[in-house]
């Protein structure tokens, strides 16, 4: 039920994120407007009471913010490059995952064209579209993200806006990715390493998840060591040879049980490495001077 308070938003793009993307809106009651390429996936959204445009440009033309979600950035320019004389004056919030280099090429083709561009970063799956604790990073014009902000925090309730540098959407993204992948990796090794002593994954999980609450603390520490700029990186926990005494044992322990110790070898190399530039008695914070500058 469209409400009359709400101002109208278009949805271009009706994939799985699109679909959910659309269904949000018109969920709070804002006058949808949608176009996809195969038109028929509009159908369940119509029953919603959206309104399907017969071209890209009849939905640029619906509403001042206009939100993409297509499947890369190829296919917004196909989509957006014929209509931009329609664009102008208007928002687009660009929810298409892309690099950090084509969102500042996205700003300076909407600043040439006379539009706003805001590009983001959808932190959650589709099912998780709308709900209290799911995050929308959004980077670009603060005048442009404050226009739409109460529109678009119907996305997410944790949603954002990191900063005017288009850039910071698609950079937070990718190292929150990683941030997931080396937790997760960490948590499947340890996982191998326990299930030779019989340990079910699902025994190993409630320390892993504490552990993870005690990593957070280190991290908090490290963060200012970081950001202190001054290369002191005092070992308020442990030094760098604690941490390096204590993963032989992980190496040595995966190598014994006969589980994949590459991992550990991975993190042996960058501790000696880090060592090796005379960081032996300081934090493990030190280790971000290697992660600062290309591998050689
Ligand atoms: P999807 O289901 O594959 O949808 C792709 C969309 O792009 C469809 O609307 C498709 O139209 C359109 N498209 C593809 N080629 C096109 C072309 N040549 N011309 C016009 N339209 C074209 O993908 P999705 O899961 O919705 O993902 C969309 C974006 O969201 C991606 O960039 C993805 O990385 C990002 N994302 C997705 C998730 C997720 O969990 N799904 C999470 C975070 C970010 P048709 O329907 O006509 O094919």
């Amino acid at each position: 039920m469209a409400g009359k308070d709400r101002s109208p938003v278009t949805v271009i793009g009706l994939g799985l994120m699109g679909q959910a993307l659309a269904s949000a809106f018109v969920g709070a009651g804002h006058p949808t407007t949608v176009w996809n390429r195969t038109a028929d996936k509009a159908a369940g959204l119509v029953s919603q009471g959206a309104t399907v445009a017969a071209s890209p440009e009849d939905a640029v033309a619906a509403a001042d913010l206009v939100v993409v979600c297509v499947s890369d950035n190829d296919v917004l320019h196909t989509v957006l490059d014929p209509v931009t004389d329609t664009l102008k004056g208007r928002v687009v919030a660009n929810l298409t995952s892309g690099s950090s280099d084509q969102a500042r090429e996205n700003a300076a083709w909407a600043d040439e064209r006379g539009f706003s561009y805001l590009d983001a970063a959808i932190m959650t799956v589709p099912a998780g579209v709308g709900a209290a604790d799911s995050v929308v990073f959004y980077a670009g014009p603060k005048d442009a993200y404050d226009k739409h902000s109460a529109t678009l925090a119907l996305l997410g309730g944790g949603s954002t806006h990191l900063g005017e540098d288009h850039a910071l959407a698609a950079l937070y993204d990718v190292a929150l990715l990683g941030v997931m992948w080396g937790t997760l990796n960490s948590f499947l090794q340890g996982a191998a390493l326990l299930s030779k002593a019989d340990v079910k994954a699902a025994e190993f999980l409630p320390w892993a998840t504490k552990w993870v609450d005690a990593v957070k603390l280190f991290a908090t520490d490290y963060a200012g060591q970081i950001d202190a700029g001054d290369g002191a990186y005092p070992a308020n926990d442990a030094t760098m040879e604690v941490h390096f005494g204590a993963l032989q044992h992980l190496v040595h322990e995966s190598e014994a049980q006969g589980v994949n110790a590459e991992l550990p070898h991975f993190v042996k190399s960058l501790m000696e490495r880090t060592i090796a530039k005379g960081f032996a008695q300081n934090s493990y914070a030190s280790m971000i001077e290697l992660f600062r500058t290309p591998e050689k």
